[in-house]
Order: C-alpha cells, then sequence, then structure tokens
C-alpha cells in the first residue's frame, strides 16, 4: 500500500517545495528529511483518499461485533438506548474509559480505545450517522489529516475530562463525570469543535452559525436524554477546537499532517490492542 519512491523529486512535506527525495534537509524551509524516506508521495496520495469515514464506521462495527461476541450471552436489552448492548465486562476488557478503567484500574490509554466502542445498537447507529455527516465537512475545511488529528484529540480531550470529573467532581444535576464511559460522540463534538474555529479563525459566519446548531443540539440532547455524558461532549468540543487552532486553517494541509493522522491511527489501534492484553487479568 504505502510505495516508497526512491529517484527523482517529491514535495516537501513541510513546505511543499520540489526537493529530491534523498535530500538531507529542505533548501527552503530546512526541514530534515523532506521527503520522508522517500513515503512521501504515498502519504500525499492517503491525503487525497484517505477512506476515514469508512475506516472509522469499518472499525466500529467491527469491535461492536466483537464485544457482543465476548459478553458471551449476557447483553443488554435494558432500555431503548441498551438494546444489545455488551456486558460490561466486554466494554471494560475492550478499553471502556472512566474513573474506574483509568484512576482504579489504571488503564490511561483507555481515553484513546473508548471512542471506537459503543454501548448499544442505537448508540453506534446515532454516532456513525454523525460521523458520516461532520466527517467530510471537516475535511474539506482542513484537510483529511488534519480531521483525523481533530477527531483523535477530541476523543482524548473528552474521556480525560469525564474520567476527571468521574473521580473527582460530584454530580451536579444532569453534569456528571463517567465511571464507565464509550462512544464516538467525543470525537464528533471534537469535529464540532473545529468548525466553530473555522469560523472563528476565518471570519465564515457560514461555519459558525452550523457550529452553533450543531452545539445546540449537543446540549438539548444531553440535557434531555439520560445517561448521556456531556463531560465527555463539553471536553471532546474544547480538544477538537484547541486542536483545529493549533492546525490553523488558514495553511494549507501538509503530509506532515497526514503522517500524524497515520500515527493517530495506530495510536488508536494500539490502544484496543493493549486494553485487551491488559484486561485478560482481569477475567481471571
Ligand atoms: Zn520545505
Amino acid at each position: 500500500m504505502l510505495k516508497r519512491q526512491r529517484t527523482g523529486s517529491v514535495l516537501c512535506t513541510s513546505c511543499g517545495v520540489l526537493v529530491g527525495v534523498n535530500d538531507e534537509r529542505c533548501y527552503n524551509c530546512n526541514r530534515k528529511n523532506p521527503g520522508l524516506w522517500g513515503f512521501a508521495p504515498a502519504l500525499r496520495s492517503l491525503g487525497t483518499d484517505l477512506g476515514f469515514v469508512p475506516f472509522v464506521i469499518g472499525a466500529c462495527a467491527t469491535l461492536y461485533v466483537l464485544t457482543l461476541i465476548a459478553s458471551q450471552g449476557n447483553i443488554g436489552m435494558r432500555g431503548l438506548f441498551s438494546l444489545f448492548s455488551p456486558s460490561p465486562q466486554a466494554l471494560f476488557l475492550f478499553g471502556e474509559s472512566g474513573a474506574v478503567p483509568v484512576f482504579v484500574a489504571g488503564r490511561w490509554w483507555t481515553v484513546l480505545s473508548a471512542a471506537w466502542l459503543h454501548a448499544g445498537v442505537l448508540h453506534i447507529v446515532f454516532n456513525m450517522m454523525a460521523v458520516r455527516q461532520l466527517a467530510p465537512v471537516t475535511a474539506d475545511l482542513y484537510g483529511p489529516g488534519r480531521m483525523v488529528i481533530i477527531y483523535t484529540a477530541g476523543a482524548v480531550f473528552g474521556f480525560a475530562l469525564s474520567s476527571i470529573a468521574g473521580a473527582y467532581i460530584p454530580p451536579l444535576l444532569f453534569l456528571r463525570g463517567g465511571q464507565f464511559t464509550v462512544g464516538a460522540s467525543a470525537s464528533i463534538a471534537g469535529l464540532i469543535g473545529a468548525m466553530l474555529a473555522y469560523g472563528h479563525r476565518t471570519g465564515s459566519s457560514a461555519a459558525s452559525s452550523q457550529a452553533s446548531s450543531y452545539i445546540l443540539m449537543l446540549a438539548v440532547y444531553g440535557f434531555m436524554l439520560p445517561g448521556i455524558d456531556n463531560y465527555a461532549h463539553a471536553g471532546g468540543f474544547a480538544g477538537g477546537y484547541l486542536a483545529a487552532r493549533a492546525l490553523d486553517p488558514m495553511k494549507p494541509e501538509r503530509i506532515d499532517h497526514i503522517a500524524m493522522a497515520v500515527a493517530c491511527l495506530a495510536l488508536s489501534i494500539l490502544s484496543i490492542v493493549a486494553s485487551v492484553l491488559h484486561g485478560l487479568q482481569f477475567l481471571g
């Protein structure tokens, strides 16, 4: 899949000028190894067709089925939002986040893995519909690489805040931290944060007002439906906003961003593998 170019010239992964594929430094921006060992063209083509939406949906669906299988018949059917919900043990094994996994079991990497797990059939369907709607829009604004970075930042900030709140902040009305929490919605809130950041940075009122209507929707759902992790949404939104400001939509996406996006996805996969390997000891 990743073909390596050994001769000729490529675009610098940082500034985009033509450099020799084997040059040690970019003559323009002074970046070390501007051709990324000859992998720059492959990463660039990955960027134009990253296929992130099908990747997320495929990975989440696969993990949902795996957690159902790991539930060994103990599949929840209580209430609308816990129809076909994997067992608590299975969700823990695959890397749910929250105060208990993070602070009691020491599974800090679950701030990454939890975004790929879902607690019921409606939960996964609603979240994947939101990913299908928001991920391509964000990729249009930032490029697919930066969209993946923003998506990952949303998960990390969202589940970190929810876990910290679950451990240290007493529940207040509809604001309660997660003891156990999963779902792509922290990342989705991150995409919404990035849309607002785009509006603020570029002055696009279309982006700002679109983002505001999504924020309102998140707030209304969070207020009306029981069991919504509002801390995860708020943290995810803040993480996406901050990542988006740091990545600056006024500047074009660089191949470096695609490389960082690949690293984000690799770390996410690794966090699930680590969860399962580390979690087996708890099942005895
Ligand atoms: Zn350069």
